[in-house]
């Protein structure tokens, strides 16, 4: 019993060092079904503990973005680990802002949908929500939090009840309340924006918009930062590194048909 939990170890430990949607190295460990289960289990909690907006214009709009970028991200990134399936709940909370969760888990805020102009400044930030789960972001960052623990959890013992409850939202970058998305790293969020563009892109969503949606953002937060940004990369290099990509991203969205779900 002892040699095959060793050797699941280092299996896990061999398939869990790997490269990045983007080519970069990392160690990732935590099988995806628990993470799925965990993404799914805060997500459950969330829809039951904040108010959810149940207008059907508004669920048709996110719902139409979202599955029109699900679908380009298994085009453009067909190694990535998806989600049997996603859902989206648009929350009634006035931070503009969006997470998604391990198990194809969606949320947005209201607040996003008063300050984006249109379906692609939408599409940006729901792309990018939607590349830190292909990416697997979440799994990285449980990775090293539970450190050296994880190869003992991994080795039959890994329970979801073993793991503290905040560990796992800072994992999934959510906090417990509904509006506080927990930092991640500066890799991740490069990688999640540069991923996102070439989603909504492929997705047949105007690549420019990402820039003016974030100068929106930088925009709206005035003197007091709202957490998306405080917690994200300074809104200046973000903008100076998405405006080098756009027209590479540009350049795949003429090829594809436009997308047509309107604000
Ligand atoms: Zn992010």
């Amino acid at each position: 019993m002892r040699t095959l939990a060793f050797t699941v170890l280092i299996v896990t430990f061999l398939t869990g060092c790997q490269e990045s949607p983007t080519g970069r190295n990392r160690l990732a460990l935590v099988p995806d079904a628990v993470l799925a289960d965990m993404g799914q289990d805060s997500f459950e909690k969330m829809k039951q503990q904040n108010p959810v907006i149940k207008r059907p214009d508004v669920n048709r709009l996110v719902q139409c973005i979202t599955e029109a970028l699900v679908s380009a991200a298994q085009a453009e990134y067909p190694e990535a680990p998806m989600p049997q399936s996603w859902e989206v709940a648009v929350f009634d909370n006035s931070t503009p802002n969006a997470f998604a969760l391990p198990g194809g888990k969606i949320g947005v805020h209201s607040g996003l949908l008063q300050l984006a102009e249109n379906q692609s400044q939408m599409a940006t930030v729901i792309g990018h929500e939607i590349a830190h789960v292909l990416a697997d972001h979440g799994n990285e960052r449980l990775t090293q939090q539970l450190g050296l623990q994880a190869g003992m959890l991994l080795v039959g013992l890994f329970t979801e009840s073993e793991i503290a409850e905040d560990q796992i939202q800072q994992a999934l970058g959510i906090g417990a309340q509904l509006g506080i998305t927990l930092p991640f790293s500066r890799a991740h969020e490069e990688e999640a924006d540069l991923m996102g563009l070439d989603i909504m892109a492929r997705a047949g969503f105007e690549p420019e918009q990402s820039v003016r949606l974030w100068q929106n953002m930088a925009k709206a937060s005035g003197a007091q930062p709202l957490e998306f940004l405080s917690t994200h990369p300074n809104h200046d290099t973000r903008i100076a590194s998405l405006k080098s990509q756009v027209a590479a991203a540009r350049s795949v969205f003429e090829t594809v048909p436009p997308a047509s779900c309107q604000i």
